[in-house]
């Protein structure tokens, strides 16, 4: 029996796990509070941890899981910046889902920007109180403007699909291009920001994209550019993207995620003193819309979530090959073929 220790258990994820995993075969025991270095004890005695992305995982919670006899994280998501992988090797194998739906993801990052291009945040707000009005509503047609996606992998590709259907031109980003995307311009990170009218992330948070979006990447911008993060929030320098917001030079922004989320997104903040004054500011501005780390949230990524994990436990238990393993040696992979990372 594969003992599971699931943390920041939500709701949803319970009722796609326990649809999908044996009772015979592992047992999970779902906690609410996030991984961090005080609840990391809570591991003791568990072979697997079940993680997520506000989930802390930092040398000296990889020491705690360890001690306590974890040797598999499952992480139930695409992204692992949260993860010190050089002091898990060797001692916990780390396992993610590299994809559940690229179109969860893309499909939110459009409905956001159609949002706030349009404004049917406030017509929503305007209406239930019956007021029809439609000044100050105006908004401009995507067809034939530019649109600048940074990272042009599994997610910037659906997205970069969907902007094609509506008529845009597309310019990308990514230090790794592909030479199969057709209908699309890749350029420099410096040129898209001079040409985009609309500017979506899809790139990974690593040591060279953090800030990508920054005061001098603002500066470069067009004015009135409209920017979507639906990737990570460490990718956006917040300060910088509300002095940007401020001036005017951006006409608006829609955030699926923030670079201060870890405490405050999926939780109930509504009858606390909330003291992000930046969050609150942004928040506060008309033309800023956030979402909270929800654009994967669709019934198909959940599923899919779910069975990759079980399926990669499962790997991990019978003593198999994790096809969803990584560690930090990844991009210049010497793992043999057929072999586990270590
Ligand atoms: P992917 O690995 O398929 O694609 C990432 C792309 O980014 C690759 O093409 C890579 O070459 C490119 N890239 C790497 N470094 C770059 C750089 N410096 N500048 C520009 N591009 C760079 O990943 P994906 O499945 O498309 O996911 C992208 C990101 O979306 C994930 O890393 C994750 O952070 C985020 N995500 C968010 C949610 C959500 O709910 N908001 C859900 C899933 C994934």
């Amino acid at each position: 029996m594969t003992k599971i220790a699931f943390f920041d258990t939500k709701p949803y994820d319970k009722t796609f796990f326990d649809q999908l995993s044996d009772e015979k075969e592992m047992h999970i025991h779902y906690f609410e509070t996030k991984l961090n270095e005080n609840t990391a004890s809570l591991a003791n005695g568990y072979d697997v941890v079940c993680a997520f992305v506000n989930d802390r995982l930092t040398e000296n919670v990889i020491d705690t899981l360890y001690e306590g006899g974890v040797r598999l994280i499952a992480m139930r998501c695409a992204g692992y910046n949260n993860i010190d992988f050089k002091s898990a090797f060797n001692k916990i194998h780390i396992v993610r889902v590299p994809a559940y739906s690229p179109y969860a993801v893309a499909e939110h990052a459009m409905a956001l920007l159609l949002s706030v291009v349009r404004q049917t945040h406030h017509s929503y707000v305007r209406t239930r109180e019956f007021n029809f009005s439609l000044n100050g509503l105006d908004g401009f047609d995507l067809y034939s403007k530019t649109v600048g996606v940074v990272g042009t992998g599994k997610i910037g590709k659906v997205f970069i699909n969907i902007c094609k259907g509506f008529g845009m031109n597309v310019l990308a980003y990514d230090p790794y291009p592909d030479s199969n995307l057709e209908g699309v311009e890749y350029c420099s990170f410096e040129q898209l920001c001079r040409r985009s009218d609309i500017i979506s992330l899809h790139c990974p948070l690593s040591p060279e994209t953090e800030h990508i979006i920054n005061k001098e990447s603002i500066a470069q911008m067009k004015d009135g550019v409209v920017l979507i993060n639906t990737s990570r929030g460490g990718l956006v320098d917040s300060q910088a993207l509300l002095e940007g917001v401020k001036s005017r030079k951006i006409g608006s922004a829609a955030l699926d995620v923030y670079e201060e989320e870890g405490e405050v997104f999926y939780e109930d903040k509504s009858a606390i003193l909330f003291d992000d004054d930046t969050l609150r500011l942004l928040i506060a501005m008309p033309n800023v819309l956030v979402t909270s780390h929800q654009a994967f949230l669709t019934r198909e990524a959940l599923y899919n979530i779910a069975q990759t994990t079980i399926t990669s436990i499962r790997e991990f238990s019978e003593g198999k090959v994790m096809a969803h393993e990584i560690c930090y040696q990844c991009a210049q992979c010497r793992k043999e073929p057929g072999k586990r990372c270590f």
